[in-house]
């Protein structure tokens, strides 16, 4: 059997439309004229429980998994864990992410491998929180938060830079740039386990 025409495709798209539209909608039975109906509505609305948010005076709860502003995490001697690899902004679906990587020295060191996160942004005019990116980063440096206030009135405030997404130095961290504290090379530092000797953690020495 022929095809249908491009014509004959569009009339049947159209009739068929047409049909779906043309019975009338049911009328809803009631003794009452429409506008008592409309307001009974509104009068048993008026008794059921306020659902209203008090925000910002009453801050909203999140989920604990709740997909809220971005953090690059540290490792516990302050050392940052991202190292410049891009992947998160590979993974980005809507180009939020900008990532230039550099080469960590023995003179200045921000991360334990052999580059670090030089440059870091997030566009949140363009993200759209979907977590792709803490999916794809393999040192688990990038996490999100729980915090949602993210409004601004101008576009360039809402560009976050690396040190606005950086986590704080906790007690017992170190600002970079600085060696690797907790291991003597990469190894060490990574399964936490220091040789003897190492500089690692301090050795403490059990006493007879
Ligand atoms: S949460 Fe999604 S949109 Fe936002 S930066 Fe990550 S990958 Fe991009
Ligand atoms: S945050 Fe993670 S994925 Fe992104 S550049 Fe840093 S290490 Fe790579």
């Amino acid at each position: 059997m022929p095809d249908n025409t491009p014509a004959e495709r569009a009339g049947g798209a159209v009739a068929r439309t047409t049909g779906a539209s043309a019975s009338p909608p049911e009328k809803r039975a009631s003794w009452l004229p429409g506008p008592a109906q409309g307001f009974g509505v509104t009068f048993a609305t008026m008794f059921k429980k306020v659902t209203t948010e008090e925000y910002p005076e009453v801050p909203k709860q999140t989920k604990p998994r709740y997909h809220g502003r971005h953090v690059l995490n540290r490792h516990p001697d302050g050392l940052e864990k991202c190292v410049g690899c891009e992947l998160c902004a590979w993974a980005c679906p809507a180009d939020a992410i900008y990532v230039e990587g550099g080469d960590n020295t023995e003179d200045a060191r921000f991360s334990p491998g052999e580059r670090y996160g030089a440059v870091y942004q997030i566009n949140y005019l363009r993200c759209i929180f979907c977590g792709l990116c803490i999916e794809a980063c393999p040192t688990r440096s990038l996490t999100m938060s729980n915090d949602f206030e993210l409004a601004d009135d101008n576009r360039q405030d809402l560009i976050f830079t690396k040190e606005q997404l950086m986590a704080p130095l906790l007690p017992g961290m170190e600002a970079p740039p600085h060696p690797m504290r907790l291991g003597s090379d990469e190894k060490d530092y990574y399964l936490r386990d220091p040789r003897p000797g190492s500089p690692a953690e301090p050795v403490i020495e059990e006493s007879a």
